[in-house]
Order: structure tokens, then sequence, then C-alpha cells
């Protein structure tokens, strides 16, 4: 997408992962972490402004923000702060399908949030609170479903499906 779209990829996660590698003795890091290894979602105060400042200080005026509002009020902030998401891409995907995926990935990713328990509690935590913002986007018809229990060349041509006539308006 990055290629094909010019974009600039912003993963949520990844934003965070290197806060901690950063500066791995600060407050913030150890808040960071804690959260992670829960599988709970750090506060909203923490996340839009490590986005904000990315943002801002990249030469880009497109991003792929990725993982990415998972609450409520973090949809709230980054729009009255930031902007309104262009488009929603969902990649939907049965839980059993990512609890497989993430267990493979476990075995060389070395995350601490990589395992059975945190899966299940990442999802628990999906499903109550990130669901509802996919939810409010779909009512504004901003989101575009993507069977994400395909191959990864079987979603990505939904995703280019998607995506083609937004770019090409
Ligand atoms: P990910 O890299 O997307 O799998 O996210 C790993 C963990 O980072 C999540 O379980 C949360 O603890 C934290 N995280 C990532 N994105 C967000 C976000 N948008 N809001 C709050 N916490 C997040």
């Amino acid at each position: 997408m990055v290629s094909d779209y010019k974009l600039t990829h912003l993963s949520a996660g990844d934003l965070l992962r290197e806060e901690v590698k950063e500066r791995p003795d600060s407050e913030l890091s150890k808040e960071i972490q804690e959260h992670m290894k829960n599988g709970t979602l750090v506060p909203v105060t923490v996340i839009v402004p490590l986005l904000k400042q990315k943002i801002l200080t990249t030469d880009n005026s497109g991003f792929l923000v990725d993982g990415f509002p998972r609450e409520a009020a973090q949809a709230e902030v980054f729009e009255n702060e930031i902007k309104n998401p262009t488009h929603v891409l969902f990649l939907e995907c049965a839980d059993e399908t990512m609890m497989s995926r993430l267990l493979k990935r476990a075995e060389t990713s070395g995350r601490v949030d990589d395992n059975e328990e945190t899966i299940r509690k990442r999802f628990e935590v999906f499903h109550n609170q990130s669901e509802p913002v996919v939810q409010r986007y779909a009512e504004m018809n901003l989101v575009s479903k993507i069977d994400g229990n395909k191959s990864v060349e079987e979603a990505y041509e939904q995703v280019k499906s998607a995506m083609d006539p937004i770019f090409q308006a």
C-alpha cells in the first residue's frame, strides 16, 4: 500500500514499541509496557500525541494509520486535533485464525503480548472497545471490509478494489 498509493505507514503499536526502545527506563515506557503485557489500550493521551508528532514532522500528506483508532475517544481526539479519515479499511478475521497466526508469529517475534493469555485479552478489548469505532465509521460510509481470513494476495486484491477508486478520484 505504501508503494502503490505513496503513503507513509504509521503503526500505532510500532510507535509505542519505538518509544519503549528509545527511553526504556522512563515512566511512560513502563506504562506502555504494562498495557502491552496485559493486552489493554494505552491511554488516548499517550497514543495521539505520538501519532500527531509523527504526522506533523513527516513530509507527506497521505498516511496509512495502522492499528488506530482503537476506541471512541481516540477517534474523537484525532479528528479534533488532526483530521477526519479519508477512508477506513477493516481487515476482519476470525478470532481462531488470528490466534493461530499470532501463535506462529510468537515463535520468532519476541513480543511480550504474543502469548495465548494476552491474545485472548486483546480479542476482548477489540470486540468491546474497537468494534464500536468501526461501526461508527461504517455509519459514516467510510469503511471497506476486507476478508482477513484469506491469503495475503487475495486480501490485497480486496484492498486495491477499495483503494483504487479513492485514489483515482
Ligand atoms: P499492535 O502492535 O497493533 O498489535 O498493538 C500491540 C499493543 O500496543 C496493544 O495491545 C496495545 O497495548 C498497544 N496499542 C497499539 N495500538 C494502540 C492504540 N491505538 N491505542 C492504545 N493502545 C495501542
